[in-house]
């Protein structure tokens, strides 16, 4: 009897210490919460935890997100100019324009689009430069796609890529070479114009 009163004993402590343990966890965390917002949480944790919108971002993290939405195209962009519920899926090889199937059409192993099929069957074109590309460097070949984007955009001069393959029979391989054509008028002046380009 007297060893199941020691037991109750300890029990009813033990669960005093619980419950006096709890309450003062209570009043603690009440207490923090009226403290003001600025000694709450140390600097660099507050400012983690901000809006875009209002720029609370630390700055680091502002120009990284500057950064991505840079590279991610707007969602118009993803889309047919022409049918906006379309999804773009071909590129134009004179204006890199990304159009759908119904707008762009496939001639002479390359697509252009509706504005731009004319153009191209309309002159005759020729290369102004060749240059081979391989895995190992791959960046010649990004330049010229480059120069290409920019010769239209800056100085409205259509221009378009062919990618050709040959078979190296000695060295047992596919050569991968990038010529860039232009309407035959305009050949001699880009020519010129980007001698320094191949290598
Ligand atoms: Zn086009
Ligand atoms: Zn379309």
């Amino acid at each position: 009897m007297e060893h199941t009163a020691l037991i109750l004993i300890v029990v009813t402590l033990f669960l005093l210490v619980i419950i006096v343990g709890l309450l003062t966890a209570l009043v603690f965390k009440l207490f923090r919460q009226t403290l003001p917002r600025e000694s709450s949480l140390p600097r660099s944790q507050e400012a983690t935890s901000g809006d875009l919108s209002t720029g609370e971002f630390h700055p680091a993290i502002m120009e990284r997100l500057k950064e991505l939405d840079k590279i991610k195209p707007p969602r118009a962009e993803l889309f047919c100019p022409n049918h906006t519920e379309e999804p773009g899926e071909v590129t134009c090889s004179i204006c890199d324009g990304l159009f759908c199937r119904a707008c762009i059409k496939p001639f002479k192993a390359l697509h252009f689009c509706k504005e731009h099929l004319p153009l191209v069957m309309r002159h005759d074109w020729d290369e102004v430069l060749t240059i081979k590309t391989s895995t190992a460097d791959p960046e010649h070949g990004v330049r010229l796609f480059d120069v290409k984007k920019e010769l239209f955009k800056e100085r409205d001069i259509p221009t378009y890529v062919e990618t050709h393959y040959k078979i190296n029979v000695d060295q047992d391989h596919i050569e991968t070479y990038l010529v860039l054509f232009a309407i035959r008028e305009s050949v001699d002046d880009l020519r010129e114009r980007l001698k320094d380009f191949q290598i």
